[in-house]
């Protein structure tokens, strides 16, 4: 019998298939493997050793040969040549060598795989920044065999909906695209890693499905419905009839949309409104051209990074930052500089705990206390945007998490600096500022004064205006977009831009829903960021409304007493 889990809706679509239960990671840090003390004599250590990584290898080959049986080459050449790490006997001799000269099994692995990452990196190869993910994987299954740890296989066989408690980027990387059907996760937000992932895969996730992962085992039939943000465990025919009958309508309505792919994003009395990309991956490039993208309104530079553990070269950067300029040719490309801290923490940062990450030293703070990391950033996107061309992308910089003026000018003044040591001119990049700590919000006009656009961050404004973790199912509710507070301080951050005559855009997740969207642009934002296959769903509400009618209902929205339910009346009907 159909059992039902109720959750929150965080991206939109059905998906019925197999369920796959992602386990909680165990995994230390790189100094805490570093200091594993010792607890055998060397033969027996050696021993050890020895065996854990032909256990770790022969589990990988195993799964391979699964992997090629069943879902194709691809995945299998990954876990081929996580095979051929877990044998390689340099690798091996010099993990020996560690516990010979004293160390125990653990901590020699672990050094011996952190001396083969910077042996990778010397040889400057693009592929490299995948690589250590893929090194980090293979040394913690040969960690779980030293341990005696369970080693439970973390990627589904056939497609599947991926139900976890907390989804993480480094979790997602390892997740092959083609086999996640959907995602369920007990804790996070709309507006949480896991449903941006989501949407920008245009594949369906429920979050804050509490009790989910006890409810339910690898292989059961599970159904989610992205539109209820319900899941159904075992379905019955009457259920999955319904879905059924839901999915078909919905891609008829997707199969409509495409037709408004080459038509710029504008009201219907043509006033434009840039409708740009959120960008995470190369996938998301793709995606954006697919789907019509004016450009990119957020190239999250830090998500490029993930799962490295020794920070990129210039070179490296640069390359990327290329790549991402030469897929939008005439259209604006900002790239926000790494937002490292919080929910994005990256391991080559080299960061010690903090008790409250997410009020912590993230984003631009990070920038001006670790200037030596920002600096190779700044030196990498001036060097990629000084020598694109008129058939690539125009590039603008923003700086993330500012908070105060005084900010923003030592991070603009860096980057001045960065520019005139290399003899190169900024002219023609715009340098903007994201507002997402109410702090900024209320200084929009001094802000504005100082940069050339704005860029509101709803995801992270409203985690912080609302003092509700963006993480936690449990406050959930409380950083609703839809709020009118929230609402009116948006409209104010985009009447001082207008006074001081710059642009303002918005690219959190607000600016993927399309009644929001039609509010936003009443409010005077012209530029929506987005991820990209929300794109012609925003651009089809747009086209149905004058300028004139979305001012009106961004005055409707801002002038309700009451909580989002109200301002959910209002905008009903609307996307
Ligand atoms: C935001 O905070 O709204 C934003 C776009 O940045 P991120 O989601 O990457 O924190
Ligand atoms: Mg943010």
């Amino acid at each position: 019998m159909t059992r039902t889990h109720a959750g929150r809706r965080a991206a939109p679509g059905i998906a019925l298939g197999p369920a796959f239960v992602l386990p909680l990671r165990q995994r230390e840090t790189l100094d805490e493997l570093l200091a594993h003390p010792r607890a055998l004599g060397t033969e027996e250590e050696l021993e050890l050793l020895r065996g854990a990584s032909a256990r770790a290898a022969a589990e990988l080959e195993g799964l391979a040969a699964e992997l090629a049986a069943g879902v194709g080459v691809d995945e299998a050449e990954i876990f081929s040549s996580h095979a051929a790490f877990a044998r390689d006997p340099e690798l091996l001799e010099l993990a020996q060598e560690h516990v010979r000269s004293g160390a125990s099994a653990v901590a020699s692995i672990a050094r011996a795989f952190a001396a083969f990452a910077e042996l990778l990196e010397a040889t400057g190869s693009e592929l490299f920044g995948s690589r250590v993910a893929d090194l980090d994987d293979v040394r913690d299954r040969i960690v779980a065999h030293l341990l005696g740890r369970e080693v439970r296989v973390e990627v589904p066989r056939v497609p599947s909906v991926v139900i976890s408690h907390e989804l993480l980027p480094s979790q997602s990387a390892a997740l092959p695209p083609e086999l996640v059907l959907g995602f369920v996760t007990e804790t996070g937000s709309p507006t949480s890693h896991a449903s941006i992932l989501a949407r920008s895969l245009g594949v369906p996730a429920v979050v804050g499905a509490s009790g989910i992962v006890a409810a339910v085992s690898t292989g059961d039939a599970v159904a989610i419905d992205g539109e209820e943000g319900v899941v159904h465990l075992d379905p019955d025919d009457a259920v999955i009839a319904v879905l059924e009958g839901r999915q078909r309508a919905l891609l008829a309505r997707s199969v409509e949309l495409a037709r408004l792919r080459d038509r710029p994003g504008a009201t219907a009395d043509e006033h434009p409104v840039e409708l740009a990309a959120n960008v995470g991956g190369p996938g998301d490039l793709d995606a954006a051209r697919e789907h019509g993208a004016q450009g990119a309104g957020l190239v999250r530079t830090e998500l490029l990074f993930e799962g490295r553990s020794v920070a990129p070269s210039v070179e490296e950067q640069a390359a990327l930052y290329r790549s991402a300029l030469a897929a939008f040719p005439g259209q604006r490309v900002v790239f926000r500089t790494m937002d490292i801290g919080a929910d994005k923490p990256l391991p080559f940062a080299g960061r010690s705990a903090e008790a409250n990450p997410a009020l912590g030293l993230r984003g631009i703070r990070l920038h001006l206390a670790r200037p030596d990391l920002f600096r190779t950033q700044l030196e990498a996107l001036v060097v990629a945007s000084v020598e694109a061309s008129a058939a690539d992308g125009r590039p603008a910089i923003m700086f993330p998490f500012v908070s105060s003026v005084v900010e923003f000018r030592a991070a603009r003044r860096l980057l001045d600096d960065v520019a005139t040591e290399l003899g190169l001119g900024l002219d023609g990049i715009e340098v903007g500022v994201m507002v997402e700590v109410p702090s900024a919000a209320l200084e929009a006009h001094a802000l504005a004064a100082h940069a050339d656009f704005l860029s509101i961050g709803t995801n992270d404004l409203l985690q912080y205006l609302y003092a509700a973790d963006r993480l936690n199912a449990e406050v959930m509710d409380l950083g609703d977009a839809y709020d009118p507070a929230f609402l009116r301080l948006v409209a104010s951050v985009a009447a001082a831009a207008e006074r001081a005559g710059r642009w303002v855009g918005v690219c959190g997740e607000a600016a993927s829903d399309p009644a929001m969207a039609v509010a936003l642009v009443g409010m005077g934002i012209s530029e929506l960021s987005m991820t990209p296959r929300a794109i012609p769903h925003v651009k089809s509400a747009l086209s149905l409304r004058t300028l004139d009618e979305c001012r009106a209902i961004a005055d409707r929205v801002t002038a309700v007493v009451g909580g989002p339910a109200d301002v959910r009346e209002v905008l009903d009907g609307i996307g």
